[in-house]
């Protein structure tokens, strides 16, 4: 394949053939990475933060351009993709600000005069990212990392090549000196030659396990660090003394927001009986209002699926759910006429071995597993090979923290929706991945984290 279309989900019309790029553009990109190296880790942290916040300043300029390409290639809904853009303005800036400080050296008292630990860039890192947040996924490493002082090639998700594009546009506005980011038209067996390569020193990448599966083997096979941030399959535990209002308005954004394709999203609501009908009937009639449409449109509240075979594998999982006992209370059948459209949806009654509780659903169809108590809850939550995020429920704060120590993931929130915060680490334990974005722990990933000793 040297070449591929890409198509807007919205009407699935032909929006570009992208041209892989040959063996000698790609060691071209690998080459200016190896050589801006040293200069880029070798500028002062404020300097690098200039640049940082010129980044910043960038992406808000050309904000309404990234916004509709985004719009185009992935289909997500106007106002979503403005906030995404600014959130990684923001992010830019957030690291120019702290990266000295998570970075500064750490001084341990031993027996020697002087001993303390650094943390040192390590090199060229390959991203390799998906497009549900084609641009905020990409800055949440790449803002940390540049700070740190790596160099970075990108080898973005197939289905948007226009949002890769244009950040590197922004980089190179912002006066990035040449080779410190570089964009990879490349397939997935390019991208492993990629890794292969002695000049990139590490891997991150946020996708599906699929994915991470072949990547990871392939980091290990080169003794290659990487960081893997994947699917989840986050519970939504509701207990008898939630607030239902609150509850409801936050489960319904939490799934339906980015036609529910976000790692992080609720996706098993885990609700004990006493609450269970009253939680249900307002969920589904909250969720109905969700009106599928022009994700350009800014009445528009329920986003196309990024592609029509994303949309079609979504409901072979629904079908099976219900074929297996599953109670379709909402949606639960693709829209006629549609490219990719799939409507808000609501599965009740979803139990052990049904696609709906084993598997992730990324797409806009939440899953209803009933429980007795908390005791059921916390156990279901944890029923799950994944294990990024997790939310509870509950009007006792302290009763919430209990849940949440027990939640097996990389994120329990209380009474709020999971979600990433460039000051919080980011990451996920079982099949979620390993390792971790965002905060002190990310920047300090793709770091050597170098003792110092002097006798
Ligand atoms: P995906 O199919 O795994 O794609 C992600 C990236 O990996 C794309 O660039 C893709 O390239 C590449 N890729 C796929 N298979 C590969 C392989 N065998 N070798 C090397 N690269 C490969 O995932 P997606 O459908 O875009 O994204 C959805 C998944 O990502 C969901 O499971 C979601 O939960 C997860 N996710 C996790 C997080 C997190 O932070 N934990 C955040 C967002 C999304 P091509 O497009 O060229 O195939």
């Amino acid at each position: 394949m040297a070449s591929y279309p890409t198509l807007n989900p919205f009407d699935g019309r032909d929006l570009r053939t992208v041209e892989l790029m040959s063996a000698v553009a790609v060691e071209q990109r690998l080459a200016a990475a190896q050589a801006a190296f040293p200069a880029w880790s070798g500028l002062p942290l404020e300097q690098r933060g200039v640049l940082l916040r010129q980044v910043a300043a960038a992406l808000r300029t050309r904000r309404d351009e990234i916004q509709r390409t985004m719009t185009r290639e992935m289909g997500k809904l106007r106002g979503e993709a403005l906030a995404e853009i600014e959130k990684s303005a923001a992010a830019c800036e957030y690291y120019a600000d702290h990266a000295a400080g998570y970075l500064s050296p750490q001084p341990i008292p031993t027996e020697a005069q002087r001993s303390y630990v650094v943390y040192q860039p390590i090199g060229c890192v390959l991203a390799v990212m998906p497009w549900n947040f084609p641009v905020w996924q990409v800055f949440r490493f790449l803002a940390p990392s540049l700070m740190a002082g790596n160099v970075a090639l990108l080898k973005h998700a197939s289905n948007v090549p226009g949002c890769a594009d244009l950040i590197a546009a922004v980089l190179a506005d912002a006066g990035m000196p040449a080779g410190v980011f570089a964009v990879l038209h490349i397939d997935n067996e390019q991208a492993a030659g990629v890794l292969r390569d002695r000049r990139v020193k590490a891997v991150t990448l946020t996708g599906s396990e699929r994915a991470g599966r072949a990547i990871a083997a392939n980091a290990g096979d080169q003794l290659k660090k990487c960081v893997m941030e994947l699917g989840g399959s986050d519970a939504f535990v509701v207990l008898d003394d939630a607030d239902l209002d609150a509850t409801v308005a936050a489960a319904v954004k939490s799934r339906f927001d980015n036609a529910g394709q976000t790692c992080i999203a609720a996706k098993r609501f885990v609700l004990v009986d006493a609450i269970a009908d009253a939680f249900v009937q307002r969920f589904v009639a909250a969720a109905k209002a969700r009106v599928y449409g022009d994700p350009q449109d800014p009445s528009t509240t329920l986003a196309p699926l990024a592609r029509a075979d994303l949309r079609d594998g979504l409901h072979r999982q629904v079908r099976q759910s219900i074929d297996q006992g599953a109670r379709a209370l909402l949606g639960c059948e693709p829209l006629a006429g549609t490219h990719a459209g799939y409507p808000a949806s609501i599965l009740d009654h979803v139990a052990p071995g049904m696609p709906a509780y084993e598997e992730e659903l990324f797409g806009p169809v939440a899953a209803i597993v009933r429980v007795k108590n908390e005791a059921e809850a916390v156990r279901v939550a944890n029923d799950t090979p994944f294990g990024l995020g997790g939310s509870v429920w509950t009007g006792d704060a302290a009763r919430g923290e209990r849940v949440a120590a027990q939640l097996q993931c990389g994120a329990a929130f209380v009474n709020s929706v999971v979600r990433s915060d460039a000051r919080l680490p980011f990451g996920g334990t079982k099949r979620s991945g390993f390792g971790r974005e965002l905060a002190e722990h990310g920047i300090r990933e793709f770091t050597n984290i170098k003792t110092v000793y002097v006798a």
